[in-house]
């Protein structure tokens, strides 16, 4: 079986100097929890001021290239992912770097980044994030950048994205997006989630959606077990999601975890609870990794 998770804020922890046993994935937990593929996040969140963004975004390639250099792997297509060899691949979370200079967008899928959110919680020149006003779209700008990461294969993320951004990118779009960490709004109300119009939106459009296990985002709370991330994503294949539904941790971007969920190597205990919720194997392997590669071939 091969796991892809969808997002993970390692690269930002590492920037700042987290040491290594406080952080949630290391190589060696990902090896244990037989992770395939693991997406990161070079993610702009500590200032949006252009020049901490620039200086962020380089600090978080440079601490990915060292890890290269200490047996690290990267993949440029999830298609490379393999079961018992770790490959991670980059992602951005918020683009403020493309404000900067559009050709940042070339220069970002040469470097491998696969997947960029649009925004994260500040608003920028592309769009506005969920925690804004939820009817301003995408501007100019936006569907500009959206139609060159189009292009050149970049997914369209739309976690932290305001609902009329979601719509432009559904409506205007030539590609399906990926929520890379939300959850469904109808088992937990919190603007990060998609509710039901939006859920059904993107699995038609052959979009994606990776479970974000922030138990804020699954029961309102800060308390949340394996057994609340089975009732969203059976609500989510209620709604059409099989084969367009998946993982998107969040590790080292979020506080609490669920129970028996507190990094990589405990995955197993989250698939024993999707088959006691009557999934079948073949739902767990869409579900763990292979839906995720699917949606990429259809970029
Ligand atoms: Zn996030």
């Amino acid at each position: 079986m091969l796991i892809c998770d969808a997002h993970c804020d390692t690269l930002s922890r590492l920037f700042n100097n987290y040491k290594t046993d406080r952080l949630d994935i290391t190589l060696e937990r990902l090896k244990e929890g037989k992770i395939s593929l693991q997406t990161m996040a070079m993610y702009v969140g500590g200032s949006n001021k252009p020049e901490d963004v620039k200086r962020q975004m380089d600090g978080m390639l440079t601490v990915y290239q060292d890890l290269l250099k200490n047996g690290w792997v990267q993949a440029f297509d999830p298609s490379e992912a393999e079961e018992n060899k770790v490959k991670t691949m980059l992602s951005i979370e918020g683009c403020e770097i493309f404000e900067q200079d559009f050709a940042y967008i070339q220069l970002y899928r040469d470097a491998g980044v696969r997947m960029a959110a649009i925004t994260w919680n500040y608003e920028n020149a592309l769009g506005t994030p969920h925690c804004k006003d939820a009817t301003t779209g995408l501007t100019d700008f936006g569907f500009k950048c959206l139609f060159e990461m189009e292009r050149l294969g970049i997914a369209a993320d739309v976690s932290h994205l305001n609902e009329r951004g979601f719509w432009d990118i559904m409506n205007k779009g030539h590609k399906p997006p990926l929520a890379s960490h939300s959850c469904a709004r109808k088992i937990c109300d919190h603007t990060r989630n998609l509710n039901d119009e939006q859920l059904k939106a993107l699995f038609q459009s052959g979009g994606w959606i990776g479970l974000n296990y922030l138990p804020l985002f699954l029961t309102g709370s800060n308390d949340a077990t394996t057994e609340d991330i089975a009732r969203h994503i059976r609500h989510m294949y209620d709604l059409g999601g099989a084969g367009h539904v998946g993982l998107g941790s969040d590790f080292d971007g979020i506080g609490e975890k669920p129970v028996g969920l507190d990094n990589p190597t405990e995955l197993t205990n989250l698939f024993e609870t999707l088959k006691n919720h009557g999934f079948s194997q073949a739902d767990l392997n869409d579900i763990a990794g292979k839906a995720f590669i699917d949606y990429y071939k259809r970029l």
